[in-house]
């Protein structure tokens, strides 16, 4: 594997902050989200910037515990934590917060986050069915009005649709990023992929930080790689989200001498085959498409999960699978059944890891990784 350097990546939210607060004085809107379910493409459509708040670290999680449950899920926690402590800058600029129904916990979470900014949530369908996607393109042109009425602004069906276009390049150009991971050895090493995809959520620009990953995509493809790096198992993670702050899945991976070389969750490949297409004359009918193929746990069935879980496992010629539930997530937890049958059928070691945000169980955590790796060189 090569030493690649990420570090305009791991940058994007430091600079992000600098542009905002320069241009928050000439009135420059922003908007906070925390799931991929939320059509980002409204708040460019609206000249805003679109913000993941989606909380990683641990710093704020006893505060949020002084009014949430204690048993509750890490993201959830320290989402909310950020908020109520004000140590998230995003949050503190943002002037409205999109928040969704996809879970219990972050659905009863919004509804109590209303007393800190305005939250707009979303209720979103559980299933596809021709009915639920009637009440999902409603929730979207609600959304659209909500935004209007709370930046003030018109959006236009023209914008939408050169938002639509942007998103889809920089998906594309993601994808085609983590695809470059297909190949044996990989040119990026896990934590160094998380760092793109995951930072990428942050930034002001977008027309930049596709111009970023072109040339990171260009540096990747023309890099020459140590053959040992060949040698080492290959990782295929899934689960719930993990950012920079809950990555110690990721990193004992490494320091053990694996390497994970795809990520099937929302801050990877989760979202990366969906693109919007422009078969309607109604931007708003397609961004429901898009986004209501999402393959999260809260979906019920949840069948495309499967189709791409086993695609990736063959495409990315994973070794093992490792699914990460991050604590009283019920629906990660239950599904997990499911990962482990395919990769079962796949004929590869499985790893359930059930943690929390806490560096308090790395070491078994280690053990347990370690364990399986023994199991690839069976
Ligand atoms: S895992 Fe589901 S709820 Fe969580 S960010 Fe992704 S789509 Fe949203
Ligand atoms: S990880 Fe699970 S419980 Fe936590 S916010 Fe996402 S879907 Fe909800």
């Amino acid at each position: 594997m090569a030493d690649i350097n990420v570090d305009q990546f791991a940058n994007i939210r430091s600079v992000a902050l600098e542009k905002i607060l320069d241009k928050k004085k000439e009135g420059l809107k922003v908007v906070g989200i925390y799931c991929t379910f939320c059509p980002q493409e409204l708040v460019l459509a609206a000249g805003a910037i679109p913000v993941g708040l989606c909380g990683t670290r641990e710093d704020p999680i006893p505060a949020a515990e002084e009014v949430l449950p204690r048993n509750l899920c890490p993201l959830i926690k320290s989402s909310y934590g950020f908020a109520l402590t004000d140590t998230c800058p995003f949050f503190a600029f943002s002037d409205l917060i999109v928040g969704e129904t996809t879970c219990d916990g972050k659905k009863k979470m919004f509804e109590i986050m209303q007393d800190l900014k305005p939250v707009h949530v979303m209720q979103l369908p559980h299933q596809k069915s021709p009915f639920s996607f009637d009440l999902w393109v409603k929730e979207i042109r609600r959304l659209r009005s909500r935004i209007e009425e709370v930046l003030e602004v018109t959006i236009t069906d023209e914008d939408i649709w050169k938002a639509i276009d942007l998103v889809n390049r920089e998906k594309e150009l993601l994808k085609e990023i983590c695809d470059l991971n297909q190949m044996s050895p990989p040119p990026i090493r896990g934590i160094d992929l998380l760092t793109v995809t995951w930072s990428s959520g942050f930034s002001h620009d977008k027309e930049e930080v596709i111009q970023m990953m072109e040339a990171l995509k260009n540096k990747l493809e023309s890099i020459k790689i140590e053959p040992e790096a060949a040698q080492k198992p290959r990782i295929l993670l899934t689960g719930c989200p993990v950012g920079l702050g809950s990555e110690k899945v990721i990193r004992l991976v490494d320091e053990l001498g694996a390497t994970v070389v795809a990520m099937e969750n929302c801050s990877g490949y989760k979202t990366l085959e969906l693109r919007t297409d422009r078969n309607n004359d109604d931007p708003i009918v397609v961004l429901a498409e898009k986004y209501v193929n999402i393959p999260c746990s809260c979906m019920s069935p949840n069948p495309y999960r499967m189709e791409l879980l086993g695609r990736m496992i063959d495409d990315f010629k994973a070794d093992a699978v490792i699914d990460l539930t991050w604590q009283a997530c019920h629906t990660y937890n239950i599904e997990s059944y499911e990962v482990k049958k395919l990769v079962k059928e796949k004929g590869l070691p499985f790893l359930h890891l059930e943690s929390d945000y806490s560096s308090s169980d790395e070491e078994s955590l280690k053990v347990r990784i370690e364990a399986m790796l023994e199991m690839t060189k069976q």
